[in-house]
Formats: C-alpha cells, sequence, structure tokens
C-alpha cells in the first residue's frame, strides 16, 4: 500500500474530524425567522411547523429573552397581519402600528445588541397573495411593484431594522431599495440581503400555513426561479451583486447545494446566506419522527452540507436548538 493511501490517520480522533472542515457551524452564523402577528398577546402554533409558532408583540421580550441569553445574535422578521383586512397595494406592510414596525422597534429597545432583519415582500399583506402590484389582467406591475418594495424596505430602516431582505424576486428591487435606502441617508446603515436565487419549491408549503401567504389564485412561477435553472440562478446572483446587495441569499437549500456553492464562487467577496425553508425543517421532523434518523444528528448534517458548500449565514428554524447544542 502506498503512503499517500491511508487518509484514515488524519481523522481518527474526534478533534482532527473538525479539523477537516475549512468551516465551522458557530452561532454567529444563525438568523432565527420569527412569525410576528397584529394579535399583540398571541402565540399561536404552527401545526406544520414543529415548534414554531406566531407571536403578538407582547410575547416577544419573553420568547427571545432566553435565546438571546444562549447566545441568539439575530432574528428575521416576517409580518403576519390576521384581523386587519388586506388590500391591492399591501398598506399593512409598512403600518406604522403593524408587527413588524412595532416589532422592529421593541427589539431594538430591549435588545441592543440583537441584528434584526426585516424580510420585504408583499404577499403576507395583498389581499390577492402575489409579491408584487398587478395589472388589470392579473400579470405583475413591474415598476410599480418595485417602487412600493423600496418604501416599505426605507420604512424598516427608518423604524431601526439593521437589515432589509426583499423576498419577492422582482427584477430591479435590489437596486431600487439601495438607491432609496441612500437616498435617505441610510446606505452606510441598513444591510441588504437579496434573496437572489429563490426557486419555485414544493417546500413553502408550512410557511404559507405560517404567514397566510398562498396566492389566492395562480401562483409564483413567473417570479421565482425554476427548479433546473442553474444559469439563471447564476446570473441573478451576478445581477444582484452589481444592483449593490450586500449578502446573496440562496433559497431553499438542500435540495440547492450546488447553487449555493455557485454564489460562493460567483459571490467570493460576499457573505452567502442560505434559507434552510419551513418545509425542510418540517420533513427533517417528519423523518426523525418516522424513526428514519436522529433528529439531531439530521440537522447537524444538514446544516453542515450548507456550510461545506459555501453559506456563512442559514436561516433556520433549527435555531434554539444549535444555540443548546453547540
Ligand atoms: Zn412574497
Amino acid at each position: 500500500m502506498d503512503i499517500s493511501s491511508i487518509l484514515q490517520g488524519g481523522y481518527h480522533h474526534a478533534l482532527p474530524r473538525t479539523w477537516q472542515a475549512k468551516q465551522q457551524l458557530t452561532k454567529s452564523m444563525l438568523m432565527y425567522p420569527i412569525f410576528v402577528t397584529d394579535e399583540a398577546d398571541a402565540r399561536v402554533e404552527i401545526p406544520s411547523l414543529p415548534g414554531q409558532c406566531r407571536w403578538g408583540v407582547n410575547r416577544l421580550e419573553a420568547f427571545l429573552a432566553a435565546l438571546v441569553k444562549k447566545g441568539l445574535q439575530s432574528v428575521i422578521l416576517f409580518g403576519v397581519p390576521v384581523k386587519s383586512s388586506k388590500d391591492a397595494r399591501g398598506t399593512l406592510a409598512d403600518d406604522p402600528t403593524g408587527p413588524v414596525i412595532s416589532a422592529v422597534k421593541l427589539l431594538r429597545a430591549l435588545f441592543p445588541d440583537l441584528y434584526i432583519a426585516c424580510d420585504v415582500c408583499l404577499c403576507e399583506y395583498t389581499d390577492h397573495g402575489h409579491c408584487g402590484y398587478l395589472n388589470p389582467d392579473g400579470t405583475i406591475d413591474n415598476t410599480s411593484s418595485v417602487a412600493r418594495l423600496a418604501e416599505v424596505a426605507l420604512n424598516y430602516a427608518k423604524a431601526g431594522a439593521h437589515c432589509v431582505a426583499p423576498s419577492d424576486m422582482m427584477d430591479g428591487r435590489v437596486k431600487a431599495i439601495k438607491r432609496s435606502l441612500i437616498e435617505a441617508g441610510y446606505g452606510n446603515g441598513c444591510t441588504l440581503m437579496s434573496y437572489s436565487a429563490k426557486f419555485a419549491s414544493a417546500m413553502y408549503g408550512p410557511f404559507r400555513d405560517a404567514a397566510g401567504s398562498a396566492p389566492s389564485f395562480g401562483n409564483r412561477k413567473c417570479y421565482q426561479l425554476p427548479v433546473g435553472a442553474r444559469g439563471l440562478a447564476r446570473r441573478a446572483i451576478v445581477r444582484d451583486m452589481g444592483e449593490g446587495a450586500d449578502i446573496i441569499m440562496v433559497k431553499p437549500s438542500l435540495p440547492y447545494l450546488d447553487i449555493i456553492a455557485d454564489a460562493a464562487q460567483l459571490a467570493a467577496d460576499h457573505p452567502i446566506a442560505c434559507y434552510q425553508v419551513s418545509g425542510e425543517f418540517a420533513m427533517i421532523h417528519a423523518g426523525a419522527a418516522a424513526g428514519v434518523y436522529d433528529l439531531k444528528t439530521m440537522a447537524f448534517e444538514s446544516v453542515e452540507g450548507m456550510v461545506r458548500a459555501g453559506a456563512t449565514l442559514i436561516v433556520t428554524y433549527f435555531t434554539p436548538e444549535f444555540l443548546e447544542w453547540l
């Protein structure tokens, strides 16, 4: 046997096994998605997302204080209006008394070291459930959608968000948001994390339950990427870098590790985020409940695959568990 054929000497012990990874998963790489409703005292469990709830603003302090104590460093907020009536322009998205803006202000005051990102989209707030404005024929009006998204993002920044994260996939929105942040004096104090490569996945179902954002007609295939579209994803990543994105995100994660690796190569000088989406989380829980694997082992394997592919920021519902496990 050649000397060079012996590899096991390098990983025979637990410690050198960890050295084989180029990047270790750390608590600072985790961003926790939080659903905030307009019912201030609500704590409503989401059946399709094990252990996750919709939270009223009044409940956030107790819920998050325990996690911050364990090392939680960042959250991303999603607004879920359940009692207010939605309209065609998504007025509720940046309602000054609505859940997102109220939560940003509260969390900034309660947890000065917590980094707060806001998802920017219209689908949770429009009566039709699409991510932009519609033309009379039901197609998306890109120009007015982008203008509205930039307005919403700016209002989140004004409320104190450290990061705005457009997830709508409208063409040109990154440039419009960056420009509006700069013009209003927020360019240097607000991160723009773009959901650059967001695919039309089957894995968003539990999120739509949680956020009440399923489209009332049609689907999102005219703006979310086709599953096989590696080339489009690469072009979107390059475009969003050019339009001023500070962080590039790929969504979902596990079926798109090649795209995460592409992003890490194309945007080598940017942080690379990936979103372990609701369906991935639910799938891992369901497999563990069925006895297919151990939950913790599988949760680590899934996320370590993303880190290996090049992700430096993981948006995941497993954040509370990882804060315990790490
Ligand atoms: Zn949307």
